[in-house]
């Protein structure tokens, strides 16, 4: 199938007020443009560098999403260019996203990441430490907190399912709470192989790589 049938097939699958991202990244900015020009404006990229370039060569109304993990000497090089930080795992990031934006005036939408699998290989706050984050981000100025961010572990159908109903159950145990700069309006989870799933179980919003822009080598 072609991009531009992939999207529209996702597009068929998930409702309207579920936001669809295109992982876009290793894709170049030629296959980039043909996803924006069917009407797609979320992009995720996973490296800073990488975002970067493409947001100086693609059309300015995209939304850029930085879905991988931000190292704290980068995040003065995506002020102003990304629309949504869904990688927020710790109060030493924290405090730099605090730093560099106020420098600049800007605010910093974030998602709070969650390693809901206590995968070790993977980033992500866990559970256990996500109190002490969320207490930091109400002493913020230039930090509001949108939502959750989840990469759950591979395994069975049972288990994935699983994972959802767990990040679901923390994203409206949050929104009952009211904090400061907290607000809990986005779960961002499911992902090509696993996002009908995701969706049944709560999430809305996706982010879709290999299914909208095929296999992705990593090689060249
Ligand atoms: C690469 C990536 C995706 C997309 O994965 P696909 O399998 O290509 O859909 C989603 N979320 C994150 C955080 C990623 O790094």
């Amino acid at each position: 199938m072609s991009i531009e049938e992939n999207v529209k097939m996702i597009k068929n699958t998930i409702e309207e007020k579920v936001t669809l991202i295109a992982v876009s990244k290793t894709k170049p900015v030629e296959e980039i443009k043909k996803v924006y020009d069917i009407g797609i404006k979320d992009f995720g990229e996973n490296k800073v560098q990488e975002l970067v370039d493409k947001y100086d060569k693609l059309p300015k109304d995209i939304k850029w999403h930085l879905i991988g993990h931000l190292q704290r000497n980068k995040v003065k090089y995506i002020v102003g260019k990304v629309d949504l930080i869904q990688s927020l795992d710790s109060v030493r990031l924290l405090q730099e996203i605090e730093k560099q934006y106020s420098i600049k005036d800007e605010i910093a939408k974030v998602l709070i990441q969650i390693n809901i699998g206590r995968e070790e290989s993977k980033t992500g706050i866990l559970l256990d430490d996500l109190g002490e984050l969320l207490e930091q981000c109400e002493s913020c100025n230039n930090v509001k907190v949108k939502g959750l961010m989840a990469i759950i572990p591979k395994g069975t159908e049972e288990s994935c399912k699983c994972y959802f109903m767990k990040m679901k159950n923390i994203f409206e145990d949050l929104k009952k709470k009211s904090f400061k700069n907290i607000q809990m309006d986005i779960l961002s989870m499911g992902m090509s192989s696993d996002y009908l799933m995701a969706l049944q179980e709560g999430s809305n919003m996706v982010r879709v790589g290999q299914g909208i822009f095929g296999k992705r080598n990593y090689n060249i």
